[in-house]
């Protein structure tokens, strides 16, 4: 290790994903220095594999006809089945419509409407009228009442990623890649930055800033089986819980993406033109949901191909049981125009011509509704400075389940509104430091490498740990979950917890070594992990995507609420705290599926 340097700004960054690189452009906007962190190139982040779209309700194509904020609003909090902050959701609606416009002004190809007939999934035809004609194309996505999902062909996340990075280039804000934030500093009320370490050389960095975000995207990896990148293993909601002093909202909320394909777990979406059906080719969706049979929320189809699974109709393989989606009616014209990519991924991924053949399905991890418990302006709860953004965050948008297509467009919308704040707080803001605290903050992360490279811990394998807490979150504290399951999860994640201190390295772990970032990140994904099952075994109720089979009903009486999760400091198990939801518009009601 050489001597650590100290990098000094106003704003820093944690994270380069869209939601990161959104805030930092807006901080930036008003004359802040801005830097910002990043494990892997911009362009590499996360967002970039996003192929859905986006929501926001602009009305344009004919089957959007009739859309406004209103009815975005309704259908996000039923989705979130009233978990979810109404106050954040209106802000949110209200703004996404401009987010997107502003998108296309900084160089996203937004999908366009053509002037003539559409044809849909399910193969009907519709009239688009010549007055819509070159206005932002809208498809179907999310299970929404209108058709509101904007996107840009087969690759919505990586125009928008590619369009942000080109504007984070042009205004010279400084991105430091292949750069690990490991912890953050703070004088015990108010955040100072964070210590980071160079993936390139293993040294270490203090950066020190007026106003800290984080913005380090999900934590799917925590799961075995999840659709997430390999670098989505949640280390900024670790950094901000390891404090002791800011929270998590809601861990417990893990959203299942119904439809990926094994074994490598992408998502497969056929806009809802396609047919689900089990190992006896029987189509079963209709028999749950009769109106919109493959549309409903994906807590829901997850649960229904859960079902089917479980009572053995899914079909063996040797990466687990799994259903079909079945796509082959849509014609290979349609699937070759349309779903390109669906296409692409079955051939170049399972060797499947989805025009002939069927397509493994089955749901996994997919996205994480809880993060960072911040207030509507995305300030962190219980430490000065420090803020939180985009799917790290839980703002909270998204309550129990979050809409497809919801999630790129917060990162828009949030980056937006909490870059605004972020510049407000830090223009008027001082930077005080003691060179001590710092000098404590990096000794404390110094001496944790030299203890892992001395053999110090013991002799745990940091691979072996991580493997076991992805089987025990996926097989307890999944699609379906129950008190035995869970306790079951709690205690042996609690042990895990023990020996992820014990972590002895196989390597030397000097230099680029992935293997000592792994021992370093781990005991903070195992308490992710804690707060995940102690949460969802707390709450008795079912609600969104946390389903107790033992506790199958929503509870609005004692269950709407919030979980706060902190992790006092040298504690074993993370202490729950609870907050109300806010109920501003539309009053706790039946979750009936979108039309
Ligand atoms: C396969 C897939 C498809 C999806 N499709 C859609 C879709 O069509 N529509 C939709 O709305 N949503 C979709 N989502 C969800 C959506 O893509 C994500 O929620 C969103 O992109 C998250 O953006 P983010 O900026 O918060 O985080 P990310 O894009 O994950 O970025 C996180 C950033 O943080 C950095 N980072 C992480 N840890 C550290 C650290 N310790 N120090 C420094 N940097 C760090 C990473 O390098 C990265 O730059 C999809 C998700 C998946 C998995």
């Amino acid at each position: 290790m050489s001597p650590s340097r100290t990098h000094i700004t106003d704003v820093l960054v944690l994270g380069a994903g869209l939601a990161g690189e959104r805030t930092a452009i807006e901080a930036a906007a008003r004359g802040l220095e801005v830097v910002i962190l990043s494990l892997v190139p911009p362009r590499r982040s996360h967002s970039t594999v996003a192929q859905g779209g986006l929501q926001a309700a602009l009305g344009n194509s004919v089957m959007s006809h009739g859309d406004s904020p209103d009815i975005h609003f309704a259908d996000t909090v039923r989705g979130a089945d009233w978990g979810c902050d109404q106050h954040v959701v209106r802000l949110f609606v209200n703004t996404a419509p401009a987010a997107v416009r502003q998108m296309a002004r900084w160089g996203v190809p937004w999908s366009r409407i053509t002037a003539g007939e559409r044809r849909l999934p399910d193969l009907s035809v519709v009239e688009e009228p010549e007055a819509g004609a070159g206005l932002i194309n809208a498809r179907k996505f999310g299970g929404t009442t209108k058709w509101r999902t904007c996107y840009a062909a087969d690759g919505t996340g990586h125009a928008l990623q590619y369009a942000l990075d080109g504007m984070v280039l042009s205004m010279g804000i400084t991105v430091h890649d292949r750069t690990e934030a490991i912890a953050l500093i703070h004088d015990g009320k108010k955040c100072l930055g964070a210590v980071a370490r160079c993936l390139r050389t293993g040294d270490f960095r203090a950066y020190l800033a007026k106003a800290t975000v984080i913005a380090t995207g999900g934590c799917g990896r925590l799961y075995s089986l999840s659709t997430n990148s390999v670098i989505n293993e949640g280390t900024g909601l670790s950094l901000a819980l390891d404090t002791g002093l800011t929270c998590l909202g809601n861990m417990e909320a893990v959203q299942f993406h119904p439809k990926t394909l094994p074994p490598t777990w992408i998502p497969v979406s056929e806009g809802g033109g396609g047919y689900l059906l089990d190992r006896n080719l029987d189509y079963f969706m209709p028999y749950y949901q009769p109106k919109n049979n493959e549309q409903p929320y994906r807590d829901v189809t997850a649960r229904r191909m859960q079902e089917r699974i479980r009572a053995g109709l899914g079909v063996e393989s040797p990466h687990g049981p799994h259903l079909w989606l079945d796509v082959r009616h849509l014609g290979a014209d349609h699937i070759e125009r349309h779903l390109r990519s669906l296409a692409a991924f079955c051939r170049d991924f399972a060797g499947i011509d989805p025009a002939r053949e069927l397509i493994p399905v089955r749901p996994v991890q997919h996205y994480i509704m809880g993060g960072v418990r911040t207030n509507i302006d995305g300030a962190a709860y219980g430490l000065k400075g420090l803020f939180a953004v985009g799917e790290a965050a839980c703002w909270d948008l998204h309550g129990f389940n979050r809409l497809g297509g919801n999630s790129l467009a917060e990162t828009i919308v949030a980056g937006t509104v909490v870059g605004k704040k972020v510049a407000e707080f830090a223009l008027g803001e001082a930077l005080h430091y003691s060179s001590a605290l710092v000098a404590e903050h990096l000794a404390a992360q110094e001496d944790r490498v030299r203890r892992l490279i001395a053999g110090n811990n013991g002799g745990e394998n940091v691979y072996a740990l991580k493997k076991q807490m992805g089987r025990i979150l996926t097989e307890h504290v999944g699609i379906f979950r129950n008190g035995s399951g869970l306790k079951t999860a709690v205690a042996a994640l609690g042990e895990l917890h023990q020996r992820a201190r014990r972590v002895g390295l196989v390597s030397s772990g000097r230099g680029a070594v992935p293997e000592l970032g792994a021992a370093l990140r781990l005991p903070g994904m195992v308490r992710l992990a804690l707060c995940i099952a102690c949460g969802a075994l707390a709450r008795t109720e079912s609600r969104g995507s946390h389903f107790r089979e033992d506790h199958p009903n929503r509870d609005d009486v004692n269950w709407l609420c919030r979980t706060l999760a902190y992790w006092p400091p040298g504690a074993e198990m993370p202490e729950l705290k609870y907050e109300p939801v806010q109920i501003t518009e539309l009053n706790p009601g039946k979750r009936a599926t979108p039309a």
